[in-house]
């Protein structure tokens, strides 16, 4: 009578989270706002009914099990039916991020053999720049308005309307469910592939109240976009536990996103640190404008948020809570919620605790390593490379690229240099990863030098982050022009943005006579960003 087996082996599948949704949940609300600018609202079960005709028509279109499909949109319903379709119609969700150079976004979509594309029509003109480099065998649009679709191209609503609501196939908890890139440190962008399984958990664990204390009652707005790593699991755990959801759209400018919050009576939130810093920038200059009484707490993630802003918006009485992940922890790791020992902290006893970052979700194991390969202790003070594992913890990237960056005893190596105190809480001090956050998107130091230094007249190049208080960080280049040469920035700029973002490209060049080598002859960068923070400062 020991056998676990007499327990069902339900399978943790997104298909049974829809499933959920729809009984459980028809008719909680999604608003949503549209590109020019009005509100709209839907639920869950209209939203789902249209999922299963969306999974119909897309497997008349030869989309099976297994099949990749990308999807270039924002924050909207169309976004959440394919949330919905894909996954329960055994297909795999494939998210991009519209903000990448077209380059990457080619390098990316052709690496993950997506097989159809949605489009928003407001994007069609990023899709434009990228798809010659693939020929999608289908190209979805989804219209704003009535202008005719360019020759070759499907409408979204036809698709839905011409179609009969699928029945979910059978689910396998191991199969792919979604895809997500994220930028390397050097070469190309690494797929993560999500298992349902590891979406199902990440779904429940996220509702935790040390987590993100998500119930029925809550009304979710994600600013965060749907490309990010799965918005940061709110869409399913949505789904899962039945809260409202209020898709931003296109609009992320801070009042927009205030007037959501008001109007659709908004309870959380989630971003990164510089799109709350500028919501607070517009709650202080304009205090009373809105009404924020239904929020109770702001996710922060994706890079630090300051004690500053934090305080900043205790003085509006909003509550920010950080909690750190990546792409490949899909993405919740840890979250900073002051326990028990901390009942009789001071405000700045409570607030240095906040903005750590935090203790490891249930079920996520976490240790540090030295360079030198000795587990640091958790004293707060030695320094090591965080390493995770878990059940929604990558164990490889798509087509087994950057091997590297995993133990041979299974666990995931972050690049984040953390110290970890006696309760097991996280603090990054450093990044081992030669990157840059911008806006809470990534920015390869080691790639912009290497395209610098293919221009003829620089003989040396490094790009270092330099702190920023919108963005987090900008890039920096500092740059040794070869002898006998001139060079302006401007004709520096110009040659990255052949390969770059505008956004990805330094807003400073130093030129310097020599840049300072370790003594293993790598830049020293310490050195550089000592040297140019406290010119600055
Ligand atoms: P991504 O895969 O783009 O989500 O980036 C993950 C990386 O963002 C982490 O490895 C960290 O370097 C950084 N990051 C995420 N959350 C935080 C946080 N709360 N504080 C500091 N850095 C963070």
């Amino acid at each position: 009578m020991r056998e676990g087996l007499m327990m069902d082996d339900y399978p943790l599948s997104l298909t049974r989270i829809v499933e959920r949704a729809e009984q459980f949940s028809p008719g909680r609300r999604v608003a949503f706002r549209r590109p020019d600018g009005s509100v709209g609202h839907t639920s869950f079960g209209e939203g789902i009914a249209r999922a299963r005709r969306l999974a119909s028509a897309l497997a008349e279109l030869g989309i099976g099990a297994g099949d990749a499909v990308a999807t270039l949109l924002f924050n909207q319903p169309e976004h959440l039916e394919l949330y919905f379709a894909l996954p329960a119609m055994g297909a795999v969700l494939h998210t991009l991020n519209p903000r990448l150079h077209h380059e990457e976004l080619s390098f990316i979509v052709n690496d993950a053999q997506d097989r159809a594309i949605i489009v928003d029509e407001t994007l069609l003109a990023v899709f434009e720049a990228f798809h010659p480099a693939r020929s999608f065998e289908h190209v979805i649009v989804v219209r704003a308005g009535d202008d005719p679709l360019p020759e070759g191209y499907v409408d979204f609503e036809a698709l839905i309307a011409s179609a009969a609501p699928m029945s979910w196939p059978a689910e396998d908890e191991l199969r792919a469910a979604a895809m997500c890139y994220t930028s390397g440190t050097t070469g190309r962008p690494k797929g993560v592939v999500y298992s349902h399984r590891a979406l199902a958990l990440h779904s429940l664990m996220g509702a935790l109240p040390d987590l993100m204390d998500i119930s029925r009652r809550d009304v979710i707005l994600p600013v965060v976009p749907m490309f990010h790593a799965n918005a940061w699991g709110l869409i399913y755990t949505a789904a899962l536990i039945g809260s409202g959801l209020v898709l931003p759209g296109p609009r992320l400018d801070a009042e927009s996103v205030l007037d959501l919050f008001e109007s659709e009576r908004v309870t959380m939130s989630a971003g990164v640190p510089t799109v709350w810093m500028a919501i607070l920038q517009a709650l202080d200059a304009e205090p009373d404008r809105w009404d924020l009484g239904s929020i109770t707490r702001m996710i922060v993630g994706g890079a630090a948020p300051s004690k500053g802003m934090m305080r900043g918006f205790d003085r509006h009485g909003l509550r920010l809570i950080q909690g750190w992940g990546m792409t490949e922890t899909s993405p919740l790791g840890s979250v900073s919620r002051p326990g028990l020992e901390l009942e009789d902290a001071s405000e700045e006893e409570l607030v240095d605790d906040r903005v750590r970052q935090g203790i490891a979700c249930p079920l996520v194991e976490i240790r540090g390593r030295r360079d030198d390969g000795e587990l640091i202790p958790w004293d707060d003070a030695a320094m090591g490379e965080l390493e995770v594992r878990g059940p929604w913890v990558a164990r490889a990237y798509h087509g087994g690229q950057g091997a590297d960056k995993f133990t041979e005893d299974g666990w995931f190596r972050t690049g984040d240099v953390v110290c970890i105190n006696a309760l097991g809480n996280l603090r990054i001090c450093d990044r081992s990863k030669d990157l840059i956050k911008s806006g809470g998107e990534w920015i390869s130091s080691v790639d912009l030098e290497n395209l610098l230094m293919s221009h003829p007249d620089v003989a040396e190049a490094a790009v270092i982050a330099m702190p920023d208080e919108r963005w987090g960080e900008r890039p920096l280049a500092v740059v040794v022009v070869r002898a006998g040469a001139t060079v302006e920035a401007d004709a520096l700029r110009e040659h990255l943005a052949r390969e770059y973002a505008k956004w990805q490209l330094p807003d400073r060049f130093e030129f310097v006579s020599e840049i300072p080598r370790t003594a293993t002859g790598k830049f020293k960068k310490t050195a550089l960003r000592e040297l140019f923070v406290s010119q600055t400062v």
